[in-house]
């Protein structure tokens, strides 16, 4: 019980930190959209393994882990390409899409709404998985209405932009591109690279006039 009090406590300052790191960059939006996307699917696959272990009553394969510190990691895991940037510079690249579709989340149909959706999808997937006797019925169709969700969102997403241009005039990236282009640039690597000073210099003299 005691660990799962301090994991969540630890879960919850580690996720300020990053809240703060990505407004001191005028990239709050980056954070919602990433944190939830990674949140649900860490929800959603501690949810699958507890059915399973339920179901077999095999309480040695039940993870121990607990939904804040699944959702975490998966948010973790959904904003790898911005730490990768961040802390290395590392561009953006197409197939950075195997971060659970970090370049492509952001030209589905209402992002942060899409990503809210899918959340508390798999959050109520992982409350069917778990609470009372197992579910597995319920809990398959909050969490098959995700993935339904996530794949319509994607079908419907609009064209990733290839070009500098193209990413100046889309709205939604439009923070991440003053007189250069840096972090979320793809398709083009020699025109972005060309273009990009150092991450940290680039961040904070551009975005949104911070600097
Ligand atoms: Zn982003
Ligand atoms: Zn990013």
């Amino acid at each position: 019980m005691i660990r799962s009090w301090v994991a969540g406590a630890a879960v919850i300052a580690l996720e300020v930190l990053l809240y703060l790191e990505y407004a001191r960059l005028h990239g709050q939006f980056h954070y919602w959209l990433h944190g939830l996307i990674g949140a649900a699917l860490g929800l959603a696959a501690l949810a699958t393994a507890r059915l399973i272990s339920r179901r077999r009553g095999d309480a040695t394969i039940r993870p121990r882990v607990t939904p804040w510190e699944a959702a975490f990691v998966g948010h973790l895991y959904s904003a790898l390409p911005d730490f990768l940037f961040l802390g290395g510079g590392v561009l953006h690249d197409y197939w950075m899409d195997v971060f659970a579709f970090h370049i492509t989340a952001h030209f589905v149909p209402a992002p942060i709404l899409t990503a809210l959706a899918l959340f508390l999808l798999a959050l109520a997937g992982y409350a069917l998985a778990t609470t009372g006797r197992p579910r597995p019925i319920p809990t398959a169709a909050a969490l098959g209405a995700g993935a339904v969700l996530a794949i319509v969102a994607l079908i419907a997403a609009a064209p990733v932009p290839d070009d500098v241009q193209d990413l100046r005039s889309s709205p939604r990236l439009a923070w991440h591109v003053g007189d250069h282009t840096h972090g979320h640039a793809v398709g083009t690597p020699g025109a972005a690279r060309s273009a990009t000073t150092t991450p940290r210099e680039c961040t904070t003299t551009t975005v949104g006039g911070g600097g």
